[in-house]
């Protein structure tokens, strides 16, 4: 039998997930990600696909991050008639995402024109829009997991919880061709064991091939119990300063893990001494998703989620949902918690907040999330003394924390011993993306013939 695989991203690189499965003469595509990054990288998501978009059968995503599902509103547009393939919660969330990737797109796109006319050069349209993105989630179909199901001719699908984001996916896929049947398991991006709201990453036993992630194949995590002593140590510290504290966080995912965390620990961190506020929109949406699908959630986020039917149990949040509730934040000059986005501080309320905040040495900015190069928020925790708002400078003297523990991804360790529960003929060389170099078509060895380090892309 011929299984084919390609990979069109996330090869050599994080971003941009893309792999494209030929079994038989059924094409599937895993994952249709953005490419995220400087302008130099993000600029190749406007190259026309490597594939004809209208002659893949159909997609399954693994899980709702911008960077595996971005390129699917591009792929509709660009011919793609076929199903999408996930999770529920991935489609709910990938809802509130794709609209806020059109809607921002939209934004750079009358940026750039104005800035394109001074020049004297034509428009460009936007990468898509907010209409794109409807169109695409009209092509949706959402799963649940563990149950095994024939998605095209010789082709069965399984999701199994990768434990990364809410609704995040393993795919197993059994492929049939000449009467043979072959097992491909796609990690997506694996959680980590202990992960606050979230099951674990589960354990797979069984595949003739393996493609796993390794975006933290380099790195070890610090351990859950340190990330939380260094927020309680932050919120003690902040007390007696009679300033704000700054919570930039992504509107899906973090956002939620802190307001669980803030609920699980509400009284042993005095949480009681703050007004909590909730100033995003989107975090304000994808927070009713996780609230629709407490199912998924381990044993101890269930509990105390279902306590209170909108948000986890916190006596002191106040949501903001209106502009005018976000500005009347502004007033406040002690006593608050402001979780705002963008997580990075690129754009987003939580831009007003340090306008206000962080020129003051009794406030607090709290980093929970990986800070790209070229962001405020990379400058901010590398010391920057002023930054740039709305073209007007600001100096820095509020305290700056990065808590770095709180990754959602598998480190070394974790990736190996998920690796290591293959068993019986286990396939010794997983094609590891962030690895791999090329394009080039991988045609999968049978097992047997399997090599350490024998088939990767680059050789
Ligand atoms: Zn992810």
């Amino acid at each position: 039998m011929a299984i084919n695989v390609q990979f069109f991203g996330a090869a050599g690189e994080v971003t941009g997930s893309c792999h494209l499965v030929t079994v038989g003469d059924q094409r599937l595509l895993l994952d249709c990600g953005l490419i995220q990054g400087g302008r130099k990288d993000e600029a190749r998501n406007r190259d026309p696909f490597p594939f004809d978009p209208a002659s893949i059968d159909a997609v399954v995503l693994s899980h709702a991050h911008i960077d595996h599902s971005g390129r699917l509103p591009l792929l509709v547009k660009s011919g793609f008639r076929g199903t999408i393939y996930t999770h529920r919660a991935s489609r709910d969330l990938c809802r509130i995402m794709l609209k806020d990737a059109g809607y921002l797109s939209e934004k750079d796109a009358v940026w750039e024109n104005r800035k394109r006319e001074r020049k004297g050069l034509e428009h460009i349209d936007p990468l898509f829009t907010v209409e794109d993105t409807k169109l695409a989630m009209r092509q949706f179909k959402g799963l649940v997991y563990a149950k095994k199901q024939r998605i095209l001719p010789g082709v069965k699908l399984r999701l199994a919880d990768a434990g990364h984001i809410l609704g995040s996916s393993i795919v197993e896929l059994w492929l049939e061709d000449g009467g043979e049947t072959r097992k491909l398991v796609f990690s997506g991006d694996l959680g980590r064991s202990g992960m606050p709201v979230l099951e674990d990453p589960a354990v797979i036993h069984q595949a003739d091939h393996v493609i796993m992630e390794s975006t933290y194949g380099d790195r070890l995590h610090r351990s859950w119990e340190d990330s939380y002593r260094e927020i309680h140590e932050v919120l003690n510290d902040a007390t007696g300063s009679k300033g704000n504290i700054l919570i930039p966080a992504f509107a899906v995912g973090r956002t939620q893990e802190i307001l669980y965390l803030f609920a699980r620990y509400y009284d042993d961190w005095r949480l009681d001494r703050w007004h909590i506020f909730l100033d995003s929109p989107m975090a304000i949406e994808a927070t009713r998703v996780f609230t629709q699908n407490t199912d998924l959630f381990d044993a101890e986020a269930a509990e105390l989620w279902r306590q209170n039917k909108t948000s986890p149990l916190l006596p002191n949040l106040h949501i903001s949902r209106t502009a005018n509730q976000s500005m009347a934040i502004n007033q406040i000059r002690r006593g608050a918690i402001i979780i705002a986005g963008s997580g990075m501080c690129t754009g987003g309320r939580i831009k007003h907040h340090l306008k206000h905040n962080i020129w003051r040495e009794q406030c607090q900015l709290v980093i929970t999330g990986f800070q790209a190069r070229g962001t405020p928020g990379r400058a901010l925790v590398d010391g920057a003394q002023h930054i740039r708002l709305w073209g007007e400078e600001i100096r820095v003297a509020a305290k700056i924390h990065t808590i770095g523990g709180l990754s959602a991804h598998a480190d070394q360790t974790a990736l190996k011993n998920w690796y290591a529960n293959f068993e019986g003929r286990p396939p010794r060389d997983p094609c590891t993306w962030g690895r791999t170099g090329d394009h080039r078509p991988v045609q999968m060895p049978p097992p047997t013939a399997l090599r350490s380090g024998a088939h990767s892309a680059s050789g």
